[in-house]
């Protein structure tokens, strides 16, 4: 069987480059090439922005109840396609079916039911001043331009897709190159829901392509995801045209368990916080902040539930829970990093090697590890990690967590446990996190607005107040009397 090749996805269909330059995609899982992508070329980038420019013509010409009325079926889509987009998400991040199966499409499904549902009750407003009065209107920007990270490569594509097209944009989106096929489905359901060709484009590479994006000044907006040093070339690209900028980065968020919390449940977040999607997850919560009194009592059932009930192996089979890294120099960072919480003397409660499970030999999988004798200034309690390493460490005092925790330059997500309804929320009020939870970890609903303080973001995704970042006001003056005229 021949390997497939994918070409941009652009004005409703796929279009070949000139260049004829394609890249390799591997499953990470079993180390094959699984598919080729064509790079976008200039061809394809100026294909793309006079695509966008037709398609933000068509579909801003629309009233956003039939807007909404498409993006809904594309919705259904997505949701009757479930298991076939779910494995699409397996086989290109290594993530294991048991998520994807349930949270992936899922996730992404509900973020533009929601935009869809929100668009067609946004309003301006009016306001008399004297006898004249003014009214606004909300009017869409035009070419918004995404960029994805490959954790949830179909959910950012989603994400970043239901607000921008339901408030009546264009958008090119470019997924990271390690996960490029989600997003090229995305643009087939949107044409087959009816989304005028044009208005959801694919132009794929590496950062090269996204740093095009960038610069060029047809586009109007940028909501990328990815690394905070990447957000920081991205933002500096974007002043060149002065764009608007969304900055969804990465993360060290601190999870605060007191003497009073279910200790069970404080154990069930801190795994699901460090180990799901292999510990993936932007808004992980990797450094452990666990009260004197009830240390030991966690990191035991810390350790036993850790060695018992994680299976790693073929990410396809519905038993496994902990699937593969990204790729062979991802799972070799993140081992890097383990050596060095060794060499700077953490030590090892569990885990800290590569993983060679029967089922994927040849997958780049890490064993979940947890440090402990952790200290704040180690290299491992500071720096973003992105794979199963979680970091413990021992407090006494609130104040003093409530210190630790804040001392980063990231400020993504932050969890509480306590039975104390009143330290909860006196403790979370005072964490520098824009994403928090009180005896939760990890649920983020589309209703609810996410992004980070600090150097982990800029504006938010979700929730009704990014709708009004994907449309403009316009301030309409209307005189209702003579003007008055010393001329
Ligand atoms: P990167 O920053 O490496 O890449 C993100 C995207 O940017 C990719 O599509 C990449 O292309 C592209 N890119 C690379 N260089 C440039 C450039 N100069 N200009 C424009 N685009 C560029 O992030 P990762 O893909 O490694 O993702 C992991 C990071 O994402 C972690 O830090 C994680 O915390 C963060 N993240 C944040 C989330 C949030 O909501 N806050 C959610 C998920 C992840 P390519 O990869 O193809 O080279």
């Amino acid at each position: 069987m021949t390997t497939p090749v994918y070409e941009n996805f652009i004005n409703g269909h796929f279009l070949k480059n000139q260049s004829g330059d394609t890249f390799a995609v591997k499953n990470p899982a079993t180390d094959e090439v699984i598919y080729y992508v064509e790079v976008a070329d200039e061809f394809i980038q100026n294909a793309a922005i006079e695509s966008a420019k037709q398609g933000f013509a068509a579909w801003s010409a629309m009233t956003p109840i039939e807007r909404s009325r498409i993006l809904l079926k594309a919705v259904s889509i997505l949701r009757e396609r479930n298991d076939e987009l779910a494995k699409v998400e397996v086989l290109d991040t290594g993530k294991p079916w048991q998520e994807a199966e349930c949270v992936d499409v899922e996730t992404g499904a509900d973020v533009i039911e929601y935009f869809a549902g929100l668009a067609p009750a946004q309003v301006g407003q009016q306001q008399m001043v004297g006898n004249d009065f003014y009214y606004t209107r909300k009017e869409p920007l035009g070419i918004c331009a995404g960029i994805g990270a490959w954790n949830y490569p179909l959910q950012i594509a989603c994400w970043k897709s239901g607000p921008a097209l339901a408030a009546g944009n264009a958008v090119i989106f470019k997924p990271s190159e390690e996960t490029p096929l989600g997003a090229i489905k995305l643009a087939e359901i949107f044409i087959e829901a009816g989304v005028p060709a044009g208005v959801f484009n694919v132009v794929q590479g590496a950062g090269e392509v996204g740093q095009w994006l960038t610069a060029n000044p047809d586009i109007e907006k940028v909501s990328f995801t990815g690394e905070v040093g990447t957000g920081k070339k991205v933002m500096a690209s974007a002043a060149g045209s002065l764009k608007d900028v969304t900055m969804e980065l990465g993360g060290k968020s601190p999870l605060l368990v007191f003497d009073d919390a279910d200790v069970s449940q404080a154990v069930s977040a801190a795994m699901l916080g460090n180990f799901y999607t292999q510990g993936e997850v932007c808004t992980n919560c990797t450094r452990i902040y666990v009260h004197k009194n009830v240390y030991q009592q966690f990191i035991d059932e810390l350790k036993t539930r850790t060695e018992q009930n994680i299976i790693a192996g073929d990410p396809m089979d519905p038993e496994v829970n902990l699937g593969a890294l990204i790729s062979k120099k991802h799972q070799e960072l993140v081992l890097s990093y383990i050596d060095k919480g060794i060499s700077e003397g953490a030590t090892l409660l569990t885990g800290g090697k590569a993983l060679s499970p029967a089922s994927a030999p040849n997958g780049y999988f890490v064993e979940p590890t947890i440090f402990v004798d952790c200290k704040d200034d180690m290299t491992i309690v500071k720096e973003e990690i992105f794979g199963p390493v979680m970091s413990v460490l021992v407090f006494d005092d609130e104040d003093d967590v409530i210190r630790r925790a804040n001392d980063t330059h990231l400020g993504l997500a932050a969890g509480v446990f306590t039975k104390d309804i009143q330290r909860a929320h006196r403790v979370i009020h005072q964490l520098q996190a824009g994403i928090c939870w009180i005896n939760s970890y990890g649920n983020s609903p589309a209703e609810m607005p996410v992004g980070g303080y600090k150097q982990s973001g800029i504006g938010r995704e979700n929730g009704i107040e990014t709708l009004d970042h994907y449309t403009q006001t316009k301030s309409i003056y209307v005189g209702m009397s003579n003007i008055e005229s010393p001329f």
